[in-house]
């Protein structure tokens, strides 16, 4: 059926009917009184949104141009960096390091396990010289819906001492509390089209005030994404280059949906989605891919057996208009994921579950008793 589509995949994600409307408007000018209005309550609700009083900067630009900006405005050419890598963007993590020179050490998870912290302790107390410059790390780690424990790798970082700590929150942020001056983390981005609820765009980069002390001196070559330009100018309320003013617009009512909702409620409610999901799951006889103790806040991945991942999401859009992903690089036909970031409620989490359970019924698999599915979800939400 025509414009139906439901999105169930990690992003972009749902974009609710205020925040379409507000952008359904002429640009305005951005050096307009107008505009500086909106920039001042945007800059400060994400300050909101991030638990910093630092800065929150906005950049034209997809997640991986906020993560690119964390890297160059902080760090020179050789530098020393530690790298987590569990997945699809762990390696884009090392990746990005290496295209720009940088001396890239990493520690690695199976796609699909936790990065162990204590591995992270290890590197960090090795590094009795204080060579080490950054710890990198991909919070909830999106190809395999896993969590990777910040808290636990943040506390070593800052017994290290020396090292910022420049953290992928991209879909995390929104879904699960991240107290970025509580922790004293130091470097965060993300980008518009996961937990914001707008539609993609938009990056964004948290910047403490010890990076804000290394960028005096980082070497790397930066010029649109240099960070140090959006700062000045947000201090104005304005930009250094033309924002997607219709963008801005969409944040401004996305920012004051969340702030009407709050943030413990944000995060309680993906807890619960996470937990319904993966309730269900389970209950159709279905292996998770990421364990219980590391299950990402905004998106379950399912490794089926017996039934082909890529014919349940097939029949999930062909028969239901739902769209999950697929699994990426050596996950491709292995794994499905379900996304539930950002504008997402229980309502959806049972519609996708009911229509799931008819997708495997009529590719034949045995595994589950009909109505398992749901009544597993359904008691999470009863529960709650
Ligand atoms: C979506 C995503 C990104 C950013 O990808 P873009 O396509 O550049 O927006 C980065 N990290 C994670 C974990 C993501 O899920």
């Amino acid at each position: 059926m025509n414009d139906k589509l439901m999105l169930m995949i990690p992003g972009p994600t749902p974009v609710p009917e205020q925040v379409l409307l507000a952008m359904a408007k002429h640009p305005i000018g951005h050096r307009s009184g107008d505009f500086t209005k909106i920039m001042a309550e945007v800059t400060q609700n994400l300050k909101w949104l991030h638990q910093t009083q630092s800065d929150v900067l906005m950049l034209a630009a997809s997640g991986t141009g906020a993560m690119e900006a964390g890297i160059i405005n902080f760090l020179s050419p050789g530098d020393r960096v530690l790298v987590t890598s569990n997945g699809k963007f762990g390696e884009r993590w090392v990746e990005l390091c290496q295209a720009y020179g940088l001396n890239t050490e990493t520690v690695t998870a199976e796609w699909g396990q936790a990065i162990d912290p204590e591995q992270v302790r290890e590197k960090l107390a090795a590094d009795t010289t204080k060579q080490l410059k950054a710890v990198i790390v991909t919070h909830s780690e999106t190809s395999t819906g896993v969590l990777n424990d910040l808290e636990a790798i943040n506390r070593h970082v800052k017994a290290h001492g020396q090292a910022l700590i420049i953290v992928d929150v991209v879909t995390s942020l929104g879904a699960i509390n991240i107290p970025f001056d509580e922790w004293e983390l130091d470097v965060v981005a993300s980008g518009s089209q996961k937990g914001f609820m707008i539609p993609p765009g938009l990056g964004f980069v948290a910047v403490s005030p010890k990076a804000w002390e290394t960028y005096k001196t980082a070497k790397l070559p930066r010029y649109y994404l240099d960070l140090g330009k959006y700062r000045k100018d947000a201090a104005k309320n304005s930009t250094p280059f033309t924002p997607p003013v219709n963008l801005i617009f969409a944040l401004q009512a996305a920012l004051k949906m969340m702030q009407a909702e709050g943030l413990e409620n944000i995060f309680a409610r993906h807890q619960r989605l996470t937990a319904a999901t993966r309730a269900a799951i389970k209950a159709l006889g279905l292996p998770l891919f990421a364990p219980d103790d590391a299950a990402s806040p905004a998106i379950t991945a399912v490794a089926p057996q017996g039934v082909d991942a890529e014919q349940i999401r097939a029949v999930l859009k062909k028969r239901f208009d739902i769209v999950m992903a697929g699994g990426q690089d050596h996950l491709n036909g292995k794994i499905f994921r379900i996304g539930h970031l950002g504008f997402v409620g229980d309502r959806d989490i049972l519609a996708a579950v009911a229509s799931l359970e008819a997708t495997l019924q009529e590719l034949g698999y045995q595994g589950f008793t009909p109505g398992a599915g749901v009544a597993a979800a359904s008691q999470v939400f009863v529960k709650a």
